[in-house]
């Protein structure tokens, strides 16, 4: 039981123990509880912090968001604001348009309404000579109405001095009727005495009776004359009552007439102040117009002498540049440089996007020396200029271009061989300018030459010439040829290999494809129906830049041999055409496939063609001919006494100005090269 106890004591304190340690480790683990308690508390107050802060981002985000939303709501009033104001311009524009064609119609209107009114001056100038000569008529009618008046005042006068002389005769009259009836008395009284004297004097009645008797008689005459006196009296009384009617009426007439005078003499100064107004218009309009006639004259003249200088400046020019053209030409003869010329396209409007289509800032400058010769390109604020011996901006026409290279096409005629080539990326324009398209200013190189040939060579023919012509034509497809001309030919590559296409060279310069079909030509018709040919069996293929563009080289090769019965002369010559393939790099148009293998081919040959011309221009021994199909081919065009030129077409759009660069660059190489034999050392060799 002892053991027993030691050992429950025992046990005991081992509890006891166990228990002490408990108890530290709880008072431990509450330390720790309150740490916790403590870290938990914080935390949580850096919670509610973050919370707080996130809020008021959230705040700020939806006010923000808030604030964009109005401004894109207001900026969508101002897009549909600036869409109508467009509308209005468009709206305004056709007004305007209409409105210039109202003005145009006023225009006319106002022309005619001049017409017209120079017209009705020369109605009034005519209105004015006949109101001249009416006033004339006028005054003539007045002055016959003056001496009217004064041929009736003199009547009036004459009429007056009639009445007085008809008055004295009646006073007369008067004084013979008083004398008379004197007389009678002094006869009755003498009667009277001779009565009282009869008884006395009986005798002396007899005769005193005959005296009576006769005077009786006398005095029945008197009586008669009296009478007739007294008639002639009443008469004259009468006749002065008519003519002082008469006069009456006379002077009535007279200033009835004289009013009339009056008032024709105020219709005639207010006339006349009419006229004199009119006539001093008329000199006015006369002053202006001679005025006007003078200026004009003189501006005539100005233009005259303006044109005349004009004209002669021009045909200056035109002899100046043709002189200029001369002795480009002998340098280049001279020198045996391969020419270049630049040709930059248009921009191309109808893609409807304007993806890529602002220009590049493509310039050309203008000064004496290098107009027309000398392009600046903008690249990255950095200005690159090139020069060669032509520079064509897009507003050259086909016949600009085919001007400058004509006297080229008339060499293969002479009996050169004559190589044209046109180099440049896809859609530059190389097709346009070698074929051109269908209408007659849109020509490109190759019918224009083709047509030169023809003509020239017919007028050649009065000379003794006589031109055979043979045309070829074929596509250098990855580094294999096809024949464009071959008869029933399949759309697709003949690979077959029936026909090899080997192209073989003899010692006297002559290069023969085998196989190839060779057509003799006779006529312009007759190319022009293996051009539409060739055009429609060449290889197209897609590419992200152009749709059409062609990845072949084509190549038209015209033999030209002719003779000339009159001197025995014998010339070949030869022209050949060629379009190269694009010549972008592969990370521009992105290919893959068989479009890769196309690219790659194409900047192999295209490499290959550098090359031989590099070669040739340092007068290396070896020049690699035989590495691509196009330069073999050309072999004997390239170098010797052949004559080179190279068309680089330049697209103008921005997008393409790392390739533009890289075909003016190459362009600019190939311009410094010699490949042909210098005339003058060709000349001191024979
Ligand atoms: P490339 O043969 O170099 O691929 P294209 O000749 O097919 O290029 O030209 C591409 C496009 O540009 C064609 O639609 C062509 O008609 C047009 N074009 C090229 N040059 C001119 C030019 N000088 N004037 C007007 N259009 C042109
Ligand atoms: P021919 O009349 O003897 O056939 P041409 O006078 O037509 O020869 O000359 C042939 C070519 O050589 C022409 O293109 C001409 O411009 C060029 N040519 C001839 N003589 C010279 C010379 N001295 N310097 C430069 N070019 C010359
Ligand atoms: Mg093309």
């Amino acid at each position: 039981m002892s053991d027993y106890i030691k050992k429950l004591r025992a046990c005991i304190r081992w509890y006891m123990e166990l228990e002490d340690g408990y108890l530290a480790e709880q008072e431990k683990l509450r330390g720790t509880l309150d740490a916790e308690n403590s870290r938990h508390t914080q935390l949580e107050a850096q919670l509610s912090n973050a919370i707080e802060e996130l809020k008021a981002a959230n705040l700020d985000l939806t006010r923000r968001c808030e604030n964009l939303e109005e401004t894109l709501s207001r900026e969508k009033s101002e897009k549909l604001i600036a869409a109508e104001s467009y509308e209005k311009e468009m709206q305004e524009r056709e007004l305007a348009e209409s409105s210039r064609d109202l003005l145009t119609v006023d225009l006319e209107r106002v022309t005619h309404d001049a017409k017209r009114f120079s017209e009705q001056l020369k109605m009034v100038q005519d209105t004015n000579k006949r109101l001249q000569e009416y006033n004339t008529s006028l005054q003539q009618y007045n002055s016959n109405l003056q001496a009217d008046a004064s041929k009736s005042g003199e009547t009036i006068s004459k009429l007056q001095k009639e009445k007085s002389a008809m008055m004295e005769t009646m006073a007369a009259l008067r004084e013979c009727n008083n004398s008379m009836s004197s007389q009678l008395e002094s006869s009755r009284a003498s009667q009277q005495e001779a009565i009282r004297v009869k008884e006395e004097l009986r005798k002396e009645v007899e005769c005193f009776r005959a005296e009576l008797k006769q005077a009786r008689d006398d005095r029945d005459h008197s009586v008669a004359q009296l009478n007739n006196l007294n008639i002639e009296l009443a008469n004259c009384k009468e006749q002065i009552g008519r003519s002082s009617k008469e006069c009456e009426s006379m002077s009535t007439k007279v200033s009835a007439l004289e009013e009339t005078c009056n008032t024709q003499q105020d219709q005639i100064q207010t006339l006349q102040k009419q006229l004199a107004v009119a006539t001093e218009k008329l000199k006015l309009a006369d002053v202006t117009a001679i005025e006007a006639m003078t200026g004009y004259e003189e501006q005539k003249e100005k233009i005259k002498y303006l044109e005349e200088r004009l004209a002669h400046a021009e045909s200056q020019i035109v002899e100046g540049d043709e002189l200029r053209k001369k002795l480009h030409n002998t340098i280049l003869e001279l020198k045996g440089n391969i020419r270049v010329f630049c040709r930059v396209r248009p921009l191309l409007r109808f893609h409807g996007d304007s993806n890529g289509l602002e220009g590049a800032s493509i310039s050309f400058p203008t000064s004496v020396e290098s107009a027309g010769r000398a392009i600046d390109l903008m690249n990255q604020g950095q200005k690159l200029s090139f020069s060669y011996d032509k520079v064509f901006d897009h507003n050259a026409s086909q016949e600009d271009v085919f001007v400058e290279i004509s006297q080229l096409v008339q060499s293969a005629l002479d009996g050169y061989k004559v190589c044209i080539f046109a180099y440049g990326q896809t859609g530059s324009g190389k097709t346009y300018t070698m074929m051109g398209r269908p209408g007659n200013d849109q020509k490109g190189m190759i019918p224009r030459s083709l047509e030169q040939i023809f003509k020239t060579s017919q007028s050649l023919e009065s000379q003794g010439w006589e031109y055979f012509m043979q045309a070829s034509m074929l596509e250098i497809y990855n580094e294999s040829i096809r024949d464009l001309l071959a008869p029933g030919r399949p759309n697709s590559f003949d690979m077959s290999a029936s026909k090899q296409y080997t192209i073989k060279h003899d010692p006297h310069g002559n290069t023969t494809v085998s196989d190839l079909t060779i057509i003799d030509v006779f006529s312009i018709a007759d190319v022009t129906n293996l051009l539409e040919k060739a055009s429609h069996s060449r290889s197209v293929g897609k590419t992200q830049m152009n749709e059409q563009s062609s990845r072949s080289h084509f190549v038209f090769t015209l033999k030209i041999s002719g003779s000339n019965k009159n001197t025995g002369q014998h010339v070949e010559g030869i022209l050949n055409l060629i379009d190269l393939a694009g010549s972008e790099r592969l990370a521009k148009s992105s290919s893959t496939g068989d479009r890769l293998k196309e690219t790659q081919s194409i900047n192999k040959s295209l490499s290959a063609l550098s090359d031989v011309i590099f070669a040739i221009a340092k007068g290396d021994d070896h020049v690699p001919f035989r590495n691509s199909k196009l330069t073999y081919l050309l072999q004997p065009c390239l170098g010797g006494d052949s004559k080179a030129l190279m068309f680089v077409n330049i697209s103008p759009e921005a997008s393409s100005v790392g390739e533009t660069i890289c075909s003016l660059r190459f362009a600019s190489r190939v311009n410094a090269c010699e490949i042909g034999i210098p005339r003058r050392r060709t000349s001191t060799s024979i």
